[in-house]
């Protein structure tokens, strides 16, 4: 089998540069001599190096992708599910949230409901899995509840393969808007996976649009095809303050939530 030391001066320098940006192949052409330096160090077959150089450009590529995905999907925070302390949710069940990760449900075109009281990571968990989902290549969009512009764009919020929406029902809807909202969910409905947090249960949706007969509409299709993980517990933030003694008992940490 042919080295690739010895095929290194087979073309000039600036042709192959030319030809590698032609075919936006940035990575092998940015990093090309610290490339061949390498092959030529490990003795590589030529079918080596090649492998070599074609793993450099898709890890490049990959990156840009997801970096790309990550701003286009306006994340409030970078979370990973790496810093997600799983023992510190005992009401959590991490293969739960592990099988999520897969976003097997984001290809189905499920729905994730993400329920529980104030910092018990409901906001981690729906950024860690919108990451997961970018990963492999969804199209994601993030949006607060609070941002109020859930019935600007509709047609721009039915697109994405994952619509997360955070912290619905911290405020109510107006009338109209739960209306939209309907439509919204009616347009995705099996065909864009959807991932909720929220905190109040599902049975208090009624109140939070406003209209128990939107609220059940809404429901039926959202729990059609569904997976429910209901958060309980202590805040994550108040046990942090509470371990480095800024809150002290359980008074302060129920006056505090
Ligand atoms: P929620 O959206 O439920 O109100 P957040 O996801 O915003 O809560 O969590 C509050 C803060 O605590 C965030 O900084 C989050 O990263 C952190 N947090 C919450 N739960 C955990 C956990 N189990 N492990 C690590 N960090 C956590
Ligand atoms: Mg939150």
């Amino acid at each position: 089998m042919a080295r690739a030391k010895k095929t290194e001066q087979a073309m000039p320098v600036d042709e192959l540069e030319g030809m590698l940006t032609r075919l936006k192949l940035t990575a092998i052409r940015d990093q090309l001599d610290t490339l061949l330096d390498q092959a030529a160090r490990a003795d590589m077959t030529l079918r080596e190096a090649l492998t070599m150089l074609c793993a450099a450009e898709v890890a490049r590529k990959d990156e840009r992708r997801i970096q790309m995905g990550m701003s286009i999907a306006k994340f409030p925070c970078v979370r990973m599910l790496e810093g997600f302390e799983f023992e510190a949710q005992p009401s959590i069940d991490p293969k739960l949230v592990r099988e999520l990760a897969t976003s097997r449900w984001v290809a189905n075109g499920d729905t994730v409901l993400l329920l529980g009281p104030p910092g018990v990571g409901k906001t981690h968990l729906a950024v860690a899995l919108g990451r997961e989902a970018i990963l492999r290549g969804y199209s994601t969009l993030l949006r607060a509840h609070a941002e109020g512009r859930l019935e600007e764009k509709l047609t721009h919020l039915a697109k994405p393969k994952l619509l997360v929406i955070d912290e619905l029902g911290y405020l109510p809807f107006e009338a109209n808007a739960a209306h939209l909202f309907f439509q919204l969910v009616s347009r995705r409905y099996e065909r864009g996976a959807t991932l909720l947090t929220s905190n109040r249960s599902v049975a208090e949706w009624g109140g939070v649009f406003g209209d128990a007969v939107v609220a059940t509409a809404i429901l039926d299709r959202l729990l059609h095809h569904s997976h429910v993980v209901t958060i309980r517990g202590d805040s994550y933030r108040l046990k942090a303050k509470r371990k480095s003694g800024l809150v002290r008992d359980n008074t302060a940490l129920a006056a505090a939530t």
